[in-house]
């Protein structure tokens, strides 16, 4: 695995197959797809960013890189991808091989172009969407978190503040003396031309022809633009102002309904103002959303407190009676936003459902940051929201206007990506837009393998496949970068070419490709069954790699290549992306927006959570995820991404208890309890959003956030468990149970 992690820390990328199958048939017995998990603008501290434009092949547009063959005497260079042969302009007529260019140096496979002339003298847009139906408490929670926020804006960033309940809100801040805002009715969708003649942007003008697009390019003053948004370090005191007066939604709500709260015309609104305003420059709508809609297109449901909110049962049953409407709407904001280049980042904190599930594609296709928390008073969401700003102790680098491109040999193409981007569908080329995108943002390719059978020996064909991704984006400090990333892997084929593929496969990054087309396929297709699915690729995938006699279960062995893919499985079939059933749609729809964002590190921990034990017998040492694990005298430390656990046994919970640790004769148990602390501390000073942390004793009722990840190979129907051990109340299959069934279905296979 440490050669795949040494490519991932040149490039961002980890590919299932590093050996890549060559031809369609081949690529199909693989059963897992040739793929790549790509981190677009990973920060890399030693790669050059050149201050010139790109050299590109006249046939195919690639960019020049360190696969090209150059001929130093005629100063042509032969492009990888389609062989046209290219002359280097005259600004190259030094180049020889003791003088290359950075673009050349082999060590330099991703490198980055920096346009002089392009800096962008756009400001980053931030649109708060402010949810004012909740109860007080969690007003001044969500209060005070936007107080700070608004204190960390950079301070040419351009701020707006938009607020709804029942009605919709557009606060004008340009005139802090008078506060004026323009009311919305939540029920009814606004279109922008209604908003801009509501809200007067053309009063001292004729209203442009119909048709036209408003925008600041076609007609709108910046005038009327600063009366909403304006520049943070102008409007931090009107802000303040506002957030301190600002009350909850006043409308009564009878004892048998639901608070009104028009959540999709509030973003409704938002987008088209921005669209009206800045549009195609890096603006993000940052919706703080306290409980469901009930009120307009988006709604989730009713008023009607007797109407419950949809369950995933009622999804499966297609028995929820404003999804699918509402989901349309949002598929049709997400259009508008990506068309206009902005982002929708959601902070849903509240203890009922928000309507996730449904904003999800708004937030996925423009690159959203999401936070899902109990209350706007946890830690998960104001720390998290610090993250966004603080610049100090974690930078997420937040970039936007993104493009994204592929190319690859003739013999290979992108058959698709499932990650945080949208399709700008342009025909035969392959591209992406990333409204948002930031350093940790993670895409997933999957190509398709197109020849169809092996090149005669005798015609001289190379045998590497080339990959070229290319990043256009707007780097945090404003200027226009373009990120590329030239790939090459060997192509095998034909008898004898198993060992080579199996030399070369990441089970790490087959396991998150699983897991995120899993996810995708359980999204999408009617009738489809997830277990079935994953069971029938891990019996292929053992059948065709495994070493084993026909028929002798006993006999079967994986490669160390290999070795650890059926347990990666089991854990997927165990795991929140694929038991649906134990959490909320909305719990669901954010753990899939993680997971279809993040890099193959922490996609595996999502998957198969990792545990650390804690004893005085040893030092700190990695345990294995079952329940064998706990132990009276441990501490154990779970992470599993959006959960980190610290469980003590019970006599550990004893001695604190009984104030052990503050003893000076017992510091070594003082010790023991700070190590797991101090580990979940730097656990979580390294991840976005904050993760939950949960501290709790063995028997206590939060010991079931760890015991829900642990493999039961102890049930209460296996006999005898260990002696101050724990077992888990399940009828699941326990991993050897699983693995036994796997071996006998692989060999019988063929
Ligand atoms: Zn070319």
């Amino acid at each position: 695995m440490a050669e795949f992690m040494e490519l991932e820390g040149q490039d961002g990328v980890r590919m299932a197959w590093n050996v890549v199958p060559g031809t369609k048939q081949e690529a199909s017995n693989c059963v897992v797809p040739v793929s790549a998990i790509y981190t677009p603008i990973k920060p890399f501290p030693s790669m050059p960013v050149l201050p010139y434009a790109p050299l590109r092949c006249r046939n195919c547009r690639s960019v020049l890189n360190p696969f090209s063959i150059v001929d130093f005497t005629a100063k042509i260079w032969i492009c990888p991808f389609c062989f046209q042969r290219n002359h280097f302009p005259p600004h190259y007529a030094s180049i020889s091989d003791e003088n290359l260019p950075a673009e050349l140096f082999p060590q330099y496979t991703t490198i980055e172009y920096q346009s002089p002339g392009e800096a962008s003298s756009l400001p980053p847009v931030f649109m708060f969407v402010v949810d004012t139906s909740i109860i007080e408490e969690e007003m001044a929670f969500l209060k005070s978190a936007l107080t700070q926020a608004i204190g960390l804006l950079p301070d040419n960033s351009l701020v707006g503040l938009i607020t709804f309940g029942t009605l919709v809100h557009v606060h004008e801040l340009g005139f802090s003396t008078i506060p004026k805002t323009y009311a919305f009715k939540g029920s009814k969708d606004v279109s922008k031309d209604q908003l801009l003649e509501q809200m007067g942007f053309f009063l001292n003008k004729p209203k442009p022809s119909t048709g036209v697009i408003a925008g600041a390019r076609d007609g709108l003053s910046s005038e009327s633009i600063a009366r909403f948004l304006l520049p943070a370090s102008d409007c931090e005191f009107a802000l303040n102002s506002i957030l301190e007066e600002l009350q909850k939604d006043p409308w009564p709500i009878p004892v048998d309904q639901r608070a009104s709260r028009c959540t999709s015309t509030a973003l409704s609104v938002a987008a088209s103002l921005l669209g009206a305003c800045v549009p195609g420059s890096g603006a993000r709508i940052m919706a703080f959303i306290g409980g469901p809609s009930t009120e307009g297109p988006g709604a989730i449901v009713s008023k009607n407190l007797s109407e419950p909110i949809r369950s995933h049962k009622d999804l499966d049953k297609d028995s929820a009676p404003h999804y699918h409407k509402a989901v349309k709407f949002y598929e049709a904001l997400a259009k508008q936003l990506v068309h206009q280049g902005h982002v929708l980042d959601l902070f849903a904190c509240a203890l009922d459902q928000v309507g996730v599930a449904e904003l999800k594609v708004a937030v996925e296709r423009t690159g959203g940051l999401v936070v899902l928390a109990e209350s706007f008073g946890h830690s998960v969401f104001k720390d998290s929201l610090r993250c966004v700003f603080q610049s100090e102790d974690k930078d997420l680098g937040l970039s936007s206007n993104g493009i994204f491109e592929i190319n690859c040999s003739k013999d290979i193409k992108v058959q698709g990506i499932l990650g945080p981007c949208a399709s700008l569908e342009k025909g035969s080329t392959s591209a992406w837009k990333l409204c948002g995108l930031d350093q940790a943002t993670s895409l997933c390719l999957i190509f398709e393998i197109v020849k169809t059978d092996i090149p005669d020996a005798t015609v001289q064909s190379s045998n590497q496949f080339y990959f070229q991704f290319l990043t256009y984006y707007q780097h945090s400090t404003g200027e226009m970068r373009l990120r590329v990333t030239t790939l090459s892997r060997r192509w095998v084929a034909g008898p004898g070419s198993i060992q080579d593929l199996i030399a070369g496969f990441d089970q790490e990054a087959a396991a998150v490709v699983m897991a995120r087309l899993v996810s995708f396929k359980m999204e999408i297709e009617a009738e489809f069954d997830p277990i079935r699915w994953l069971d029938k690729t891990l019996i292929h995938i053992c059948s065709r790699f495994g070493d084993y006699q026909k028929d002798s279960p006993s006999s079967f062995s994986l490669s160390p290549r290999f070795s650890i893919f059926p347990q990666f499985m089991f854990h997927l079939r165990r795991s929140q992306f694929v038991q649906v059933f134990n959490n909320s749609p909305d719990e669901t729809a954010y753990f899939r927006m993680i997971l279809n964002r993040e890099n193959v590190a922490n996609s595996v921990v999502m998957i198969q959570p990792s545990l650390i034990s804690y004893s005085f017998q040893s030092v700190p040492e990695p345990a294995l995820l079952d329940v064998a694990a706990i132990a009276a005298d441990r501490i154990l430390l779970l992470d599993s991404y959006f959960t980190i656990v610290i469980f003590h046994g019970s006599t550990i919970a004893q001695w604190r208890k009984a104030g052990y640790h503050n003893q000076p004769e017992h510091q070594a148990f003082a010790q023991l309890l700070l190590a797991p602390r101090d580990d979940s501390d730097a656990i979580i000073k390294d991840r976005f959003p904050i993760p939950r942390l949960v501290i709790c004793d063995q028997h206590g009722s939060q010991a079931r956030f760890l015991l829900a990840k642990l493999n039961p190979s102890a049930t209460y129907n296996s006999e005898g468990h260990h002696p101050g051990g724990d077992i888990i109340f399940t009828d699941d299959v326990s991993f050897g149970v699983f693995l036994d069934h796997l071996q006998r279905l692989a060999v019988n296979k063929i």
